[in-house]
């Protein structure tokens, strides 16, 4: 499988290696337009051999490599990745994006989500937003759980993770390191926003399970430190904010069905809070499921991503979710 990745960042860089050390991909291109990167081979970047392929910030890339699919880890948003995904489709490629609001584009975004299904059809080839969360914890693994219920009344989950090893970037979109009042000045201003996803996940839950769902309620919490907390882009003193403490409810009718659960600070072992993925449904029969530690957000994503590659790459052409496609599964393990 011929793959490009388009964006050399943290994720990036983590799924262009697992390419580079496959035995069946082959990475034929590399798109970034951080000039850090650009003219430098790929192997070199990633503190491997040589490989051949050299980082560029031309889009040319895939129109010369004829890539099967396009790994897209560039921006968090649909009004930045859309023409990316629209330049790829059109040159006959595949398309996997992290983007949080492609993991279930469909209800915020109904004419650009259509626009991409049709695009995705006429073009023969198929696009899919995935990643940790959203595309996994908070959805694709509850889904997969109501697999073993009759009846679903209820899902409540909860990801309680640790930002610390996370850019300058996912701070400033969490609050990380604002005093109280900078940070209800942020969320008014929306330059604060906590974790984007909420809106993607309950869409892929309760379309999977057939739900109507007439309300979402979202509720953002500043984490505010007792101790002094620091990561190598943040100082936090004791009485500043440490994270956000992001929640939504989803109700059909007055029933509250889903409740999601996601506080996110730096080093929350400071003030004794152990990190972990909880999942309850309830239902005619219930499961507890507790996963701790949490599920490595960055290693998981570039996993998650890497995985999706041939399934996506053989799927029925258009725009999919995760609930749509086959169980995802470890792709490196046996193969490598
Ligand atoms: P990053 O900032 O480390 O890397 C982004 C890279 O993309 C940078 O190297 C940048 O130069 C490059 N880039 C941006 N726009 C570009 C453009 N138009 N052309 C070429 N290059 C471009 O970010 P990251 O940690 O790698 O994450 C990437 C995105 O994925 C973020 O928006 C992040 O929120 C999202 N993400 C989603 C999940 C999930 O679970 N769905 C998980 C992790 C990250």
């Amino acid at each position: 499988m011929r793959v490009v990745t388009w964006g050399f960042g943290a994720m990036g860089r983590g799924i262009a290696k697992n390419i580079v050390e496959s035995k069946f991909m082959k990475l034929v291109g590399v798109i970034d337009k951080n000039p850090e990167f650009i003219g430098k081979d790929v192997g070199e970047l990633l503190g491997l051999e040589r490989y051949g392929t050299r980082v560029r910030d031309s889009i040319d890339v895939i129109e010369e490599t004829n890539p099967d699919i396009v790994a897209i880890a560039t921006s968090s948003f649909i009004r930045d990745v859309l023409p990316q995904i629209e330049y790829a489709v059109k040159n006959h490629s595949n398309v996997i994006t992290i983007a949080e609001e492609m993991a279930f584009p469909f209800d915020l975004y109904p004419e650009e989500s259509a626009y991409m299904d049709s695009l995705a059809k006429r073009y023969g080839v198929t696009i899919l937003g995935t990643g940790v969360n959203p595309g996994f914890v908070l959805d694709t693994l509850i889904i997969a759980l109501t697999g073993v219920c009759t009846k679903v009344e209820k899902v409540i989950a909860k990801r309680i993770n640790d930002l610390s090893p996370f850019g300058r970037t996912v701070m400033e979109t969490q609050g990380v390191g604002t005093t109280p009042e900078e940070f209800e000045k942020g969320l008014k201003e929306g330059t604060i926003v906590g974790h984007i996803g909420f809106p993607q996940s309950i869409g892929m839950i309760s379309r999977a399970l057939g739900w109507n769902i007439t309300k979402v309620e979202e509720e953002r919490k500043p984490i505010i430190s007792s101790v002094y907390r620091e990561t190598s882009v943040v100082k936090v003193q004791p009485g500043m904010v440490a994270g956000c403490n992001h929640s939504a409810k989803a109700y059909a009718g007055d029933k509250c069905v889903i409740e999601l659960y996601h506080p996110q600070q730096i080093h929350p072992h400071l003030e004794g809070v152990d990190t972990g993925d909880y999942v309850e449904i309830h239902g005619d029969i219930d499961i507890s499921l507790s996963i701790r530690p949490e599920i490595p957000g960055g290693k998981a994503t570039i996993a998650i991503a890497t995985n999706m590659i041939p399934i996506v790459t053989y799927a029925q052409p258009g725009l999919k979710c995760m609930a749509d496609l086959p169980v995802p599964r470890s792709i490196l393990s046996s193969i490598r």
